[in-house]
């Protein structure tokens, strides 16, 4: 049977800055633009983080409204997913733009280590986010940076923190974090059918030289696959990566490769349970 292969965009992020790669969008103007051509070249969702002038993350929703507006404007049908991650703020500031009622934001449900120091992730922040959620009908995606969070994830589905079937995205390859280790992976496939059901779709995204290591893997294994220049601003050792919508073309062409339709828009919001456009 066929199973469109959705391809989410991670555009921004809250670290890669124009020294690494000038392609990185920081500008609302400069993201709106970078997203549209990853939205033709077959991304449908739009995972966005919003910068300060001086390029540091900011978690402003005025930033976030006027880049939801943007992007639903300029790429009508693409789901917006707002970034709740801990890099772009403190505290409840994490979650100040949910009332912009995206279609999606990310959540994370545990703590891990990052690169230099622990990724925060205290569990009644958590619960206030999913809360957050909740209440103004914002589909969360569970990033999973240890196979603990899938189990977390079903825990809140059960206690109703979570409302629909929880969306897990497997994040591999952060330092001091998960690997990029294929029967971890393989094993988190197996959790999330197990817990979720033998249909729940779910996600993967690598980081730096594990993006495409991580897309192939999903991509092949009937997952969805993440890219994008926050995950990594390289095509390879010695090539910048020219634009986010040159990452969406490489799983593009990884789809084709394993036969798998790229998603649109409304097979995208189909898949995960969204509404068919964005009110
Ligand atoms: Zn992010």
């Amino acid at each position: 049977m066929e199973n469109p292969c959705i391809i989410c965009v991670a555009i921004t992020g809250s670290l890669p800055r124009k020294a690494d790669n000038s392609a990185v969008p920081i500008t609302i103007a400069e993201q709106v633009e970078s997203t549209h051509a990853a939205f033709e070249a077959g991304a449908t969702i739009a995972h966005c983080h919003v910068r300060n002038e001086d390029e540091t993350p900011s978690s402003d929703p005025e930033k976030f409204a006027a880049l939801k507006e943007g992007l639903e404007k300029h790429c009508p049908g693409m789901i917006v997913q707002l970034s709740t991650g801990g890099r772009s703020g403190a505290g409840q500031t994490r979650g100040g733009m949910l009332p912009l009622r995206p279609d999606m934001a990310s959540l994370s449900v545990g703590s891990n280590n990052f690169p230099t120091r622990v990724y925060e992730n205290p569990p009644d922040l958590v619960d206030w986010l999913a809360g957050e959620m909740r209440s103004h009908g914002v589909k969360p995606e569970i990033e999973a940076f240890d196979l603990s969070h899938i189990l977390k994830a079903k825990e809140m589905w059960d206690k109703g923190q979570i409302v629909d079937r929880p969306y897990v995205q497997f994040v591999m390859g952060v330092k001091n974090a998960m690997p990029a280790d294929r029967e971890v992976f393989n094993y988190y496939i197996q959790t999330v059918h197990r817990l979720f059901g033998a249909d729940a779709p779910w996600c993967a995204a690598g980081i730096g030289p594990n993006q495409i290591v991580l897309n192939d893997w999903a991509v092949s294994s009937g997952g969805h696959a993440r890219t994008g220049l926050e995950d990594n601003v390289r095509l390879d050792k010695t090539r910048l990566a020219p634009s986010n919508a040159t990452l969406v073309q490489r799983v593009v062409a990884l789809c084709e490769k394993y036969e798998r339709p790229v998603a649109t828009w409304r097979q995208a919001r189909a898949i995960l349970g969204l509404k068919p456009v964005s009110a």
